[in-house]
């Protein structure tokens, strides 16, 4: 067992890490400056995993994190972070695997140099943690099909160019009835929503997409028909084990601000750190962290070494996302009045927190998948 870094991993976590504190110092962008969705291209993100021929970085899944990881601990903008990585792992990936050839080569170099927005679109108001049937239909006519209904909370839904999405094609057949399709933002029939007032990534905007008698040729099926269920499922196996690397990162900002914070604050005459109830807070903040850190990088080896990665995926994102609620939770407390003020960032990182123990299947969904794996 292995617990180092080689020589280029360090120096791409440290020059990610510098850059994204650069390029995010003072979000949102100086006049004349590149786009946040522009530099976010710059640092490799939104094409990391993406195979080089196609534009992206060609990182394989423990890279892949790392980066996200260096992104989220340097740039303050987590809804912006996690709108980028929705697109990576949710389209890009789903893209470059199961899409035919035409597709990946004309959307996956603009989407890996920001040039096209992303949005994946699975859920629906009757689908949400089972997405075994679904309720929008995509109905064979010649040359491809017409899709109909409503999907929801489609993050970057309100502002994508293309959209993946999954309808049945087959009702009869259950989750082996579903089919994966991109979508272009411009044809016929699809609607995007207005966006969501929502708790937090408030910067990633999510809405609804409706498809009214949406004809998609058959050349933007992903994969085979029937094979919906499998694509979407292994387009989560990207989000469970490396987004939330992002998440890793934010806990890692978290800890070192409230390090910061309570050895130089002073009260009863004392540094706040020199209480034991406020230093074994951080303690176990960073306990939470190291925690999550061993777990998630273990789904990464599962899954750069194709191993079934399901177990350590959903343990992973279980520990992670409930991790960063925690210490979010604990981040707030420890900057006492201060940490309830909207401006220091710490009351954004809580309800940014929330949405990631939710979204990739609940903290709930993931107890279940390891239930089922240990054959319970
Ligand atoms: C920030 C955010 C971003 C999102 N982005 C996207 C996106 O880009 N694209 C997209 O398609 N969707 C997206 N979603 C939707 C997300 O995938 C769903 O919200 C999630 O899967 C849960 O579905 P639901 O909201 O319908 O809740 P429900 O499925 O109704 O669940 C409600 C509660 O019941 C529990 N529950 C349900 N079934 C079980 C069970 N079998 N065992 C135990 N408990 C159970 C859940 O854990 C939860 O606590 C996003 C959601 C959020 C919050």
């Amino acid at each position: 067992m292995e617990f180092g870094w080689t020589t280029d991993q360090e120096r791409r976590y440290a020059d990610t890490l510098a850059a994204a504190r650069a390029a995010f110092d003072g979000v949102p962008s100086a006049p004349g400056g590149p786009k946040p969705w522009l530099r976010l291209a710059d640092l490799g993100l939104l094409g990391a995993s993406v195979p080089t021929r196609y534009g992206g970085g060609g990182l394989g899944a423990l890279d892949t994190a790392r980066l996200l990881e260096a992104v989220g601990r340097g740039c303050p903008d987590t809804g912006l972070v996690f709108a980028a990585s929705a697109h990576l792992f949710a389209c890009a990936m789903p893209i470059a695997e199961f899409g035919s050839e035409e597709l990946r080569q004309r959307l996956l170099p603009r989407m890996c140099g920001g040039e096209l927005v992303a949005a994946n679109a699975m859920t629906e108001a009757e689908a949400g943690s089972d997405v075994s049937r679904l309720a929008v239909t995509a109905t064979p006519v010649d040359g491809g099909y017409l899709l109909n209904g409503t999907k929801t909370f489609v993050s970057n839904g309100p502002v994508a160019d293309v959209y993946v999405t999954y309808a049945t094609t087959d009702p009869q057949a259950g989750h082996l009835g579903s089919t994966g399709f991109v979508v272009d933002r411009d044809t016929p029939g699809l609607t995007p929503g207005e966006p969501f007032d929502k708790l937090g990534m408030t910067s990633c905007q999510a809405g609804t997409v409706t498809f009214e008698d949406c004809f998609v040729p058959a050349g933007n099926v992903l994969g085979e028909p029937g094979q919906g269920a499998a694509i979407f499922q292994h387009s989560m196996g990207w989000e469970r084990t490396c987004l939330f690397a992002l998440f890793l990162g934010l806990q890692e900002a978290l800890v070192e601000r409230v390090v910061a914070h309570v050895r130089q604050r002073r009260q009863f005459g004392r540094r706040l750190a020199d209480f034991q109830a406020v230093s074994h807070r951080i303690v176990d903040m960073k306990l939470r962290l190291e925690s999550g850190r061993l777990l998630l990088y273990r789904a990464c080896w599962a899954m750069d070494t194709d191993e079934h990665p399901v177990l350590f995926s959903a343990l992973s994102k279980l520990a992670v996302s409930e991790s960063a609620l925690a210490s979010a939770v604990d981040a707030v407390k420890l900057l006492g009045g201060q940490g309830y003020l909207r401006e220091g960032g710490v009351e954004a990182a809580l309800r940014d927190a929330m949405g990631a123990t939710i979204f990739s299947g609940t903290s709930d969904i993931q107890r279940q998948l390891v239930a089922v794996e240990l054959g319970l």
